[in-house]
């Protein structure tokens, strides 16, 4: 396959292009390289600089793909803004970025007659589950600005594949984290916002100490609890899901998590057995549901898919990357 990889220059976009190549096939990246590093594209993708919000810089590069009469088979979307709290303060900027972007992405496909689309999601268009436990037919009600756009988009795909025939592949993430086992790729913002880098952080005294958000929440242990995936798990994931509709399979919409809940005290603790990590509660951090685990059953069983590695793991590759990020 052709995929083309938008936002592959990021964390989870340079990770699947990873796993891409591994797999053997032909990736192409388009990133604006705002929030994403050239060091994320694997050597072996061809790089377009260009913005999803410019339909031109889409068509060129589909049209220049397919000058050898092997056009784009897939296009990948990763070109979004994912943090809640940041969507909460910035609403406007989430749904040019997110909304806009993927419908300007979905016009220059239509047009140049690209027909698969693999899209990341979130756990975040649940809202607050009562049970604390999604399944894809969950009532889907955000609690964020965030997981408002996810869900706009999850709707725009739907209505534009029926219309114009396309397959798409919507995948709803939990909380990814972890670093490839070559550490050449990671996480690395300067801008970190998400639970195990900063616990990381706090462990190599990178960062004074961890703020846990809330110890109020209604589960076991008062901490927020969620369900944290391996950054490669996810990344094969994608691999499968546009090996699946690029074969004439059909659309899927499909939850990736590891299916276990784990709080941010058992994060923290966990994260123990391989440093000291200096923490302090503070306040709820706005736009936090409680309870956050996927039912990854339906990847299972279309997909074949089944998340290999653990929150140890995770917890230690991103400790692996940091260290190898900060020559510590
Ligand atoms: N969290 C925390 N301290 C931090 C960062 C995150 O206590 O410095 C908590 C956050 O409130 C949430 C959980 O960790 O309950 C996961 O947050 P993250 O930002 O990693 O992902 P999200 O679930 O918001 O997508």
């Amino acid at each position: 396959m052709k995929v083309l990889v938008v936002g592959g220059a990021g964390y989870i976009g340079g990770h699947t292009g990873y796993e891409l190549v591994r797999a053997g096939h032909d990736v192409v990246v388009l990133d604006n390289l705002s929030t994403g590093n050239l060091h994320n594209v694997h050597p072996d993708a061809r790089f377009y600089w260009g913005d999803i919000r410019n339909k031109t810089d889409i068509t060129r590069v589909l049209t220049a793909e397919a000058a050898d009469g092997q056009p784009v088979d897939v296009a990948m979307h990763f070109a979004a803004k994912l943090i809640v709290p940041e969507s909460v303060s910035q609403p406007l900027a989430y749904y040019e970025n997110n909304v806009e972007g993927l419908r300007t992405m979905l016009e220059a496909l239509v047009d140049c007659g690209v027909r698969n689309v693999v899209f990341s999601s979130t756990a975040a268009v649940y809202g607050e589950p009562a049970s604390g436990i999604c399944r894809e037919d969950d009532p889907t009600v955000p609690i964020n600005p965030y997981g408002e756009t996810k869900l706009a988009c999850e709707k725009m795909i739907r209505w534009v594949a029926e219309a114009h025939g396309l397959n798409y592949c919507i995948f709803r993430y939990f909380n990814v984290a972890g670093a490839d086992a070559s550490l050449e790729i990671g996480l690395d913002k300067d801008q970190l916002t998400h639970l195990v880098p900063l616990v990381m952080q706090a462990a190599l005294g990178l960062r004074e100490k961890l703020f846990i958000f809330g110890d109020d929440y209604d589960t076991p242990d008062g901490t927020c609890v969620r369900d944290y995936i391996h950054i490669t798990d996810l990344a094969q994931a994608h691999v499968l899901g546009a090996e699946y509709i690029t074969s004439g399979q059909g659309s899927l919409l499909v939850n990736l998590g590891s299916g276990s809940g784990y709080s941010v005290k058992e994060v923290v603790e966990a994260a123990e057995a391989l440093a000291h990590i200096p923490c302090e509660y503070a306040p709820r951090r706005p736009g936090d549901p409680a309870r956050l685990t996927a039912d990854i059953s339906r990847a299972r069983q279309l997909l074949g898919w089944q998340p290999k590695l653990d929150l140890a793991t995770i917890l230690k590759s991103d400790l692996d990357f940091r260290r190898k990020l900060n020559g510590a």
